[in-house]
C-alpha cells in the first residue's frame, strides 16, 4: 500500500514538473529534419523519457508531420490528462479540418498548461505557445477578430519575453489570418516582419516566412519575383527535408504557373504536392490539394482524372469544418461534372458549393459586424482617451501658466524689494551726505565747535534780533598767545591738540543762549546775547584765567596756555555784525600790544569810534 502511494506521489510530482517541449527553439529550425529526428528516436530507444517523446511529437508539428504524429499521439493514449498531449491531439484534429474539436482540445490543454502555476520562464513559454495555436485555430472558426485580437497581444509578450522565434511565428500567423480576411498588404507586413525577427541561423524558418512573402508580392503582381524567392524556399525544404512545407511550396508553384497560364507545367507541380500530401498530409491539406489538382486537370482537359480527384475532393470537404474549403471543393467539382455533361449534378454541387459560402458568408457577415463593433468601440475608446489626454494636457499648461505666473510675480516681487532697498539706500546716502555736508558747513573739523561760517550766521541773526528788541548783545574775540611758538616746538599735531584742548575749554564755559567758534587758525568767537558789556568782561576774564589754569592741569607737552581777550558790545553806532567783531578785534590787538594774556573792552561811550584808536580800549 506504501509504495503504491509513493509511487502516485512521484508521479503526481512527474506531471506537475514536467516541462513541456520549446516548440521555437532554434533546433527546430537549424538542424535537417531526418537528422533531428534519427536523434530523438535514438535517444528513445535509449532513455525511453516522456521528455524526449514530447521533443519528437514537437518536431512532428513544427513539420506539420499529421502522418507521424498521429502515430505517435495513438502510442499515448494513456496521457490523455496532459496538456502536452492534449495540445498534439489537438493539433491532429487541426491538421485534420476539425478546428471545432480542434478548438476544445486546445482550450483543455490551455487550462492544464496554467494550472501548475507559471513559475519558470520554460512554463510561461509553454503557456504562451498552447496560446497561439489555439488563436490561429479561433480564425479556422472565422472567429477572426479574436484570433488577431490575441495573436497581437501573444506576439507583443513573446517580443517582450525576447523570444524571436515565437514572436516570429506569431507575426506569421497574423499573417496568415490576415491573408485569409484578404489584407495582402497587412499580411505582407507580418509575413516580413516575422522574417526579419528571426534569428538568421534558423533557415527552415527563415524559408517558410520568405514562402509567404512570395505569396504575397504574386498577389501584388510581381509573379517572377514571387517564384524566384518560391525556388529558394524549395531548395531550403530539399535540404531540410521539410516535406509538409515542400508539398505547400510545389502547390504555391503550380498555381505561380497557373497565373501565368502555364497550365501543362503547373499540373506536374501539384501533381507533385498531392503525392506528398498523399503521404503525410492531414485531411484538410489533402482536400484542398485535390480540389486544386482536380482543377488543373481540368485545365489540361483531363476530365476523367479530374472528376476523380474532384469527387475525392468533396467527400473530404465536407467532413471538415472548413467551408472556404466545401465552396472551392464543391465548385471544381460541379465543373468537373458540368465538362463531362453532367448538368443535373454539377447543379447540385453547385448549389451545395454556394450553400456553403453563403453560410461561410453569413458567419464572415456576423464576424464582420462583431469587428465593426469592436472597432467602433475601440476607435470610441481611443477618442474618449485622446479627450482626456488633451483635457490633461490643457490642466498641465494651465498650471504651468500659473506657475509662470506666480515665478514672474516672485521676480517682480524680489525686483521691487530690491529696487526699494537700493532706493533706501540711496536715501540714506543722500541723507548721510546732507549731514555730512551740514556737519561741515557747521562745524569746525578739527575743533568741533561751530565754523567760521556758522558763528557768523548765528552772529548775524542775534545782532538783527538783538537790534530788533534792543537786547543787549557782547562779544569776545579769544587768541592764543604764541602759538606759532606752540607748533615750530612740538610740532603741528601737538598745536592740534592744544587748538582742540582751547575749545574743548571754551565750549564747557558756555551758558545757554551763548556761542562760540573757531574763526580763524587759532582765533575763537563768542556771541554773548542778552549779556552787558560788565558781564562780558567777567567771563572774558574767567575764561583767561580759568584757561591758563586749566593748561597747567591739562596733559599738554606745552607747560601752560594763556590767550588774550578783547570784548565788545553792541551800541547804536554798530551797524553790522562785522562793526561789533572789529570792535573786538581791535580790543584784542590791544590786549596782545599790553603784553598778551590779558584782556581788553571796547568802550565806544569813552571815546569817538575811530578805527584802530587805541585810547578808546580801556
Ligand atoms: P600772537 O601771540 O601774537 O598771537 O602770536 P602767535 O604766534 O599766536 O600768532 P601768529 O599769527 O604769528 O601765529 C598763528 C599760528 O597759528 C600760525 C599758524 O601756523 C598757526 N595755525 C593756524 N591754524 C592752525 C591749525 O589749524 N593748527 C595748527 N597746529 N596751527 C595753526
Ligand atoms: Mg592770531
Ligand atoms: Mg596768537
Amino acid at each position: 500500500m506504501v509504495p503504491l502511494a509513493i509511487c502516485l506521489l512521484l508521479m503526481h510530482c512527474c506531471l506537475i514538473a514536467s516541462e513541456h517541449p520549446d516548440l521555437y527553439s532554434s533546433q527546430y529550425y537549424k538542424i535537417p529534419f531526418n537528422t533531428l529526428e534519427q536523434r530523438l528516436v535514438a535517444r528513445i530507444q535509449t532513455v525511453e523519457s516522456d521528455i524526449v517523446y514530447q521533443d519528437l511529437a514537437a518536431l512532428y508539428i513544427v513539420y506539420d508531420r499529421h502522418d507521424k504524429l498521429k502515430s505517435l499521439i495513438e502510442s499515448k493514449v494513456s496521457q490523455e490528462t496532459h496538456s502536452f498531449y492534449l495540445f498534439a491531439k489537438a493539433y491532429v484534429h487541426y491538421l485534420d479540418g476539425h478546428y471545432t474539436q480542434a478548438q476544445s482540445n486546445y482550450e483543455l490543454a490551455y487550462q492544464l498548461a496554467l494550472e501548475p502555476g507559471s513559475v519558470s520562464l520554460k512554463q510561461r513559454k509553454w503557456v504562451l505557445t498552447v496560446a497561439l495555436y489555439k488563436a490561429i485555430n479561433e480564425a479556422f472558426l472565422q472567429r477572426y477578430t479574436t484570433s488577431i485580437r490575441d495573436l497581437s497581444e501573444l506576439r507583443e509578450s513573446a517580443a517582450s519575453h525576447e523570444w524571436p522565434i515565437m514572436a516570429a511565428f506569431a507575426d506569421k500567423l497574423l499573417g496568415d489570418v490576415n491573408y485569409e480576411l484578404k489584407n495582402y498588404n497587412a499580411a505582407l507586413e507580418h509575413y516580413t516582419r516575422a522574417s526579419a525577427a528571426l534569428p538568421k541561423a534558423t533557415v527552415v524558418a527563415q524559408a517558410v516566412m520568405n514562402m509567404h512573402r512570395a505569396q504575397m508580392i504574386n498577389i501584388n503582381g510581381n509573379t517572377l519575383q514571387a517564384l524566384s524567392i518560391l525556388d529558394t524556399s524549395i531548395e531550403t525544404y530539399l535540404v531540410y527535408q521539410h516535406t509538409t512545407a515542400l508539398a505547400d511550396a510545389y502547390l504555391l508553384k503550380s498555381y505561380f504557373l497557373t497565373k501565368q497560364n502555364k497550365h501543362k507545367k503547373a499540373l506536374i507541380w501539384i501533381e507533385n504536392a498531392v503525392k506528398l500530401r498523399e503521404m503525410l498530409a492531414g485531411k484538410a491539406s489533402l482536400a484542398n490539394a485535390y480540389t486544386h489538382f482536380s482543377g488543373a486537370l481540368l485545365d489540361n482537359g483531363d476530365i476523367a482524372r479530374a472528376l476523380y480527384f474532384g469527387e475525392q475532393a468533396v467527400e473530404l470537404a465536407n467532413s471538415r469544418d472548413d467551408l472556404a474549403l466545401q465552396w472551392d471543393a464543391n465548385v471544381i467539382y460541379a465543373q468537373s461534372l458540368y465538362a463531362n455533361g453532367q448538368y443535373k449534378l454539377a447543379y447540385q454541387f453547385m448549389s451545395d458549393g454556394e450553400r456553403a459560402l453563403l453560410k461561410k458568408a453569413r458567419f464572415d457577415i456576423v464576424n464582420e459586424a462583431a469587428r465593426l463593433n469592436n472597432d467602433f468601440n475601440l476607435k470610441y475608446e481611443q477618442l474618449e482617451n485622446q479627450a482626456l489626454k488633451n483635457e490633461n494636457q490643457v490642466l498641465e499648461t494651465e498650471l504651468l501658466l500659473q506657475d509662470q505666473v506666480k515665478q514672474r510675480q516672485d521676480e517682480m516681487m524680489i525686483l521691487l524689494i530690491l529696487s526699494l532697498g537700493a532706493l533706501l539706500s540711496i536715501v540714506f546716502v543722500m541723507y548721510w551726505l546732507y549731514i555730512k555736508n551740514r556737519r561741515l558747513a557747521t562745524f569746525d573739523p578739527l575743533t568741533k565747535i561751530y565754523n567760521r561760517r556758522r558763528i557768523f550766521e548765528l552772529g548775524e541773526r542775534e545782532f538783527a534780533m538783538s537790534k530788533r528788541y534792543d537786547h543787549a548783545l557782547s562779544v569776545l574775540m579769544l587768541d592764543i598767545d604764541y602759538f606759532k611758538q606752540v607748533n615750530d616746538t612740538y610740532g603741528h599735531d601737538e598745536g592740534d591738540y592744544v587748538l582742540k584742548f582751547v575749545a574743548a575749554f571754551c565750549q564747557g564755559q558756555l551758558r545757554i543762549g551763548d556761542y562760540v567758534g573757531r574763526i580763524g587758525g587759532e582765533e575763537f568767537l563768542f556771541l554773548l546775547p542778552n549779556t552787558a558789556l560788565e558781564d562780558s568782561e567777567k567771563l572774558a576774564q574767567r575764561l583767561c584765567n580759568e584757561l591758563h589754569a586749566a593748561s597747567i592741569n591739562a596733559n599738554l607737552r606745552v607747560p601752560n596756555i594763556t590767550v588774550s581777550i578783547g570784548a565788545a558790545q553792541l551800541d547804536a553806532q554798530c551797524n553790522e555784525l562785522s562793526d561789533l567783531v572789529n570792535c573786538a578785534d581791535q580790543a584784542l590787538y590791544c590786549a596782545k600790544e599790553s603784553g598778551r594774556n590779558q584782556i581788553k573792552v571796547y568802550a565806544p561811550h569813552h571815546v569817538p569810534k575811530t578805527a584802530g584808536s587805541l585810547a578808546r580800549i580801556s
